[in-house]
Formats: structure tokens, C-alpha cells, sequence
């Protein structure tokens, strides 16, 4: 059992201010589906808790503005069945409906979902020191690499790590070029969702760009990327309750019958939510096809390196983005 103190501030600038002064050994706290699991693993291991879900202004959904505003503690279901971003960001809601399960998503935040740690089973099942992992005793090795590797990575890996970045929601985000802010010890600043991850490299066990103390306090969405003709697309073992083995997000904008611009991420094969730069120009100025739609998926995996139990995942990945595509561009009116 640890012991740790509970700090329950009422404004984002009182959990900030007491983040600052409890060092890193303070974590915030939204809906703990993550943190509390971690902390019964022993692998988190925090002196201070900062419980965020009393400021009531980070709960707040905005969708009326230029862009799409989610507080950060707007939990997962409200966002996936509010009826502006079903209706008019389908791979938005489509990503937050497809993960977890209802119970989980009516608890957790869609700030905490970003910053969930890998589900690699050596680095969850490990802690008492039977496997090595880099991420979680940095240093120690890795023993998926060559170990057990279904789950694992095929784009984004490194000699020391290859644990699967596991959320659904940020591949979305990442997808329509979302951005948050942040409010830290220096004040508030923002960035794109995309730069909050970190490929694993030599120090796997720095997964966020997050300066010490910093909370995030919503996220933004620019209405103009997010569109109708969009999908979130998630294979898995099990059909519900379970985390992607590849996944796609895809976002398109069509002039006539020719795509004008596409954007691709791909979500369960990579360390780090993953844009996929070469399948959206191969489809920019085409019409789609069953056949481009394919090739464009071989083209976003061109760069994976398989392991010995993962190789499945290039065809399966490669295949999961051409059918996103195809259903994204049969939502066209
Ligand atoms: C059984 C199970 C199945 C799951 N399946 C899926 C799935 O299929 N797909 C998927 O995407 N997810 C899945 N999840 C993960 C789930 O979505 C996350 O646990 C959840 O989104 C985390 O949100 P939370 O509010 O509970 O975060 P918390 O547990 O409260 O926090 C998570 C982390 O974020 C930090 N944090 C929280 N809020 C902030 C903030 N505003 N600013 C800075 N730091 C913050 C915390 O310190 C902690 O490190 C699953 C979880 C479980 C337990």
C-alpha cells in the first residue's frame, strides 16, 4: 500500500500552483481509470495526487465556435454522443465510442485518455521484476524484442523499445490536426497534438513533451479539418472492450469525385500516434478505387519493421486504412 496526499483545488491555477511545488513526485488525477491501475502495479508511484475534477470549467464542451473545444474532463461517452461532433466529425466520435467500454468512457476524461501509458504486457506485468523493460526501469532492456510480440509495434520502434502507443482518441486527433492547451507553472501556451508524443529512441520511458507540472486543460479542434466524410476504424480480437491491433483515422475532402486531400493516421502498430504522409499523397488528386485505397495502405506501412509474432499486422494495418477510406468516402451525401 502507498500513501500519498490528496490535493483538491478548486482552479486550474491552484492545481498548477501545487503541482510546482510538489516536484515530480505530483501526478493530476481526472477519472483515474489509468493512474489508479498504474499506481496498484507499483508502476507509477506518486507522493502527491492532484485531484483536477472539481474546476468545473475544464468539464465544459463548446462546438458552436470556428473550432470544436473540449475541456479537458469532459468525460469520453459525452463527447462521442454529442450531436455535433457525431453528426459532423464521425471519426471523432467513432474513435471515443470504440474504446473501452461504457462504464470507462462515462469515467474517464478526454485529457486523461492522451496521456495513457502502453499496454505492453512487459511493462504492466513486470513491475516485480521478472521482465526487463526500458520504459519502466530505464536501462533494464527490453524483453518484448525478441520476447512475445504480437501486440507489439512495427513503425516507430526502437532498439530499446517497441511498446504500442495504445489510445484511440489521439489518432483521431492527430488525423484532423487538433491542438491543446495548457496551462503550466509558466503560464499557459499550446500545440498541436501531434507534438505531445515522443518516439521511443534510447529513453522510451519519456513519452510526452509535457514540461514538469504543466496540466492540459482542453483540447481544440479546427472545424475546417474535421468533416463528415470521415472514419475512425478499429480491428481488434474482440469486437468491443478490447485495444486496436491496427486502426486507421481518416479524414477526407473531395472535389467532385477526386480526392483533394486526405489525411491517414493509424493507431495499434506504431509507438506513437501515427500520420501516415505517403498514403495521403498518393491519394491526393485521385478518385479512389478499392485499388488505390489498398495501395495507399501498403504505402503508410512502407517504412514497419515486424518482429517475429507481429508480421501480421502490415497486411492487416495495410487493409485497415483501405477500408477506412472506403467508408469514409461513402459517407458522401
Ligand atoms: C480495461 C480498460 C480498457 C481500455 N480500453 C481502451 C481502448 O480500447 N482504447 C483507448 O483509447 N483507451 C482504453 N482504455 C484507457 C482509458 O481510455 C483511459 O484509462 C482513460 O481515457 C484515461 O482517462 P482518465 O481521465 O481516467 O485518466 P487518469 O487515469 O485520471 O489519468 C491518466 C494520466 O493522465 C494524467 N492526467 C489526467 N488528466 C490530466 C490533465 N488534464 N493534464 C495533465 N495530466 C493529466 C494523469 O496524471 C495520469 O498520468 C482502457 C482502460 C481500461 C482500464
Amino acid at each position: 500500500m502507498q500513501s500519498f496526499r490528496l490535493i483538491r483545488p478548486r482552479t486550474a491555477q491552484e492545481a498548477v500552483s501545487a503541482a510546482a511545488q510538489g516536484g515530480a513526485a505530483s501526478r493530476f488525477i481526472a477519472g483515474g481509470t489509468t493512474l489508479y491501475d498504474l499506481m496498484k502495479l507499483n508502476i507509477e508511484r506518486p507522493g502527491q495526487v492532484i485531484d483536477i475534477t472539481g474546476i468545473g470549467e475544464l468539464h465544459r464542451i463548446e462546438t458552436a465556435g470556428e473550432e470544436l473545444r473540449f475541456g479537458a474532463l469532459a468525460p469520453m461517452s459525452a463527447v462521442a454522443t454529442d450531436a455535433v461532433v457525431s453528426r459532423d466529425h464521425p471519426v471523432l466520435a467513432e474513435a471515443l465510442a470504440k474504446a473501452a467500454s461504457q462504464q470507462l468512457r462515462n469515467m474517464a476524461s478526454v485529457g486523461g485518455n492522451l496521456l495513457q501509458r502502453t499496454r505492453c504486457p512487459y511493462f504492466r506485468n513486470g513491475a516485480g521484476g521478472v521482465y526487463p523493460c526500458n520504459k519502466r526501469e530505464p536501462g533494464s532492456g527490453c524483453a518484448a524484442i525478441g520476447g512475445l510480440d504480437r501486440s507489439q509495434a512495427v513503425l516507430g520502434t526502437s532498439e530499446a523499445c517497441t511498446a504500442v502507443s495504445p489510445g484511440d482518441w489521439p489518432v483521431a486527433l492527430v488525423a484532423v490536426d487538433a491542438g491543446i492547451e495548457l496551462l503550466g507553472p509558466n503560464g499557459p501556451r499550446s500545440m498541436p497534438v501531434d507534438a505531445l508524443y515522443r518516439l521511443p529512441g534510447e529513453t522510451p520511458q519519456h513519452e510526452f513533451t509535457l514540461a514538469p507540472g504543466e496540466m492540459i486543460t482542453a483540447i481544440t479542434v479546427p472545424r475546417r479539418n474535421a468533416g463528415r466524410l470521415s472514419t475512425y476504424h478499429k480491428i481488434r480480437d474482440r469486437e468491443s472492450y478490447a485495444f486496436a491491433l491496427a486502426s486507421a483515422a481518416v479524414v477526407l475532402e473531395l472535389e467532385g469525385d477526386r480526392i483533394a486531400q486526405a489525411r491517414v493516421a493509424l493507431g495499434g502498430v506504431a509507438t506513437r500516434p501515427w500520420r501516415a504522409p505517403a498514403a495521403e499523397q498518393m491519394l491526393a488528386g485521385q478518385r479512389l478505387t478499392p485499388e488505390l485505397a489498398l495501395a495507399a495502405g501498403h504505402a503508410a506501412f512502407r517504412d514497419a519493421r515486424a518482429g517475429h509474432h507481429n508480421a501480421f499486422k502490415l497486411e492487416l494495418g495495410a487493409r485497415t486504412v483501405a477500408d477506412a477510406l472506403i467508408i469514409a468516402a461513402e459517407r458522401r451525401p
